[in-house]
């Protein structure tokens, strides 16, 4: 009988932790790396570029993932409300990762943050010339800013922001302000509108932070990258930078529990922090964490402290004036 119950019994778990991905595998693998040598876990990656979110629901609790790593409060927002992450309970993630950038009920964890700033032509744009998101609604701008498009989550987040600080009204007169001063309709991603500046099709572009650095590494964008400068613009209600962020979730139905739990606590772990500084171009969220030389390079800023998860919450009303003001036609059309 003792035999036959031991044979029962539910089969021991492996040692290991399974992670769904949309960060790309280059990024992430000396953290996949560093933790398996730290705990002797291993780790399963699928790299997932679209519909995480749809295939954690079809999978359901037979779901093999133990873990969802994103980037962008609005993907990780969604992945709470459709019901695919779980509370996490931790003091090393309470205590590492800063309190706006984390869910207030642990359902997902920043682990580093990028800013949306201004790429600023060299040679047309004065240092100090733009300094608010505000201003870029002025006049003065137009026919001289390039971006992507409003519907894409990076746009839709600072457009969230933007609520959070001036309310919906005031946000869609500057969504509007912004549409007019467009040298172009949208089109393309952050780089290509570097591009465009390089090219001398627009003065001003949004993007993201890491991009400076992917471009400079890149032989045939480094040229865009010199050719401009990134300024950091702030609120005009005192508040810093907006950022985003990377950040992790464990699934609601995760099989492997404990070894998911060690796994987000070690990527907020300084040893991981201090690799994400040194690996992937965006600022690392602990507090004991300094960013690399090449990204504090790009200038010093104080980023935005609303809480992410409040600006996750505006995604739709964000979407909503993306629509409204149809910021993806052509530039002086009306809404
Ligand atoms: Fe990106």
């Amino acid at each position: 009988l003792a035999v036959a119950l031991t044979s029962l019994s539910a089969p021991a778990l492996a040692d290991e932790v399974n992670i769904y991905s949309y960060r790309q595998p280059e990024l992430i693998q000396p953290l996949l790396d560093g933790f398996t040598e730290k705990t002797g876990i291993k780790t399963n990656v699928a790299y997932v570029d679209k519909g995480l979110v749809d295939r954690l629901k079809a999978e359901g609790a037979r779901s093999p993932a133990d873990i969802i790593l994103t980037v962008d409060i609005s993907r990780l927002s969604n992945a709470k409300e459709a019901g695919v992450t779980q509370s996490v309970e931790s003091e090393t993630l309470a205590s590492n990762v800063p309190e706006n950038l984390r869910d207030p009920e642990g359902h997902w964890f920043g682990l580093t943050t990028r800013a949306r700033i201004v790429y600023a032509a060299q040679d047309r744009v004065a240092p100090g010339e733009i300094t608010t998101y505000e201003d870029l609604a002025d006049p003065k701008w137009k026919g001289r800013i390039c971006t992507r498009s409003g519907t894409h989550v990076y746009t839709l987040g600072l457009i969230s922001a933007m609520i959070a600080h001036n309310g919906v009204e005031a946000t869609e007169t500057w969504l509007e302000g912004v549409k007019n001063n467009l040298a172009r309709a949208p089109e393309g991603n952050d780089r290509a509108q570097v591009k465009a500046i390089w090219a001398g099709e627009c003065d001003i572009s949004l993007g993201n932070t890491y991009y400076m650095g992917a471009m400079l590494d890149d032989p045939e964008q480094a040229e865009w990258a010199n050719s401009v400068r990134i300024e950091f613009p702030t609120f005009e209600d005192g508040a810093g930078t907006h950022v985003n962020i990377s950040g992790v979730a464990m699934t609601a139905s995760a099989p492997n529990r404990e070894q998911a739990l060690s796994f987000m606590e070690y990527l907020a772990s300084d040893e991981a922090q201090a690799i994400y500084a040194s690996k992937v171009n965006e600022y690392p969220v602990s507090p004991s964490a300094t960013a690399s030389e090449r990204v504090a390079g790009w200038g010093d800023f104080t980023a935005d402290t609303e809480s992410l998860a409040a600006i996750g919450a505006n995604r739709a009303e964000a979407l909503r004036l993306v629509e409204r003001v149809d910021f993806d036609g052509a530039p002086g059309s009306g809404g």
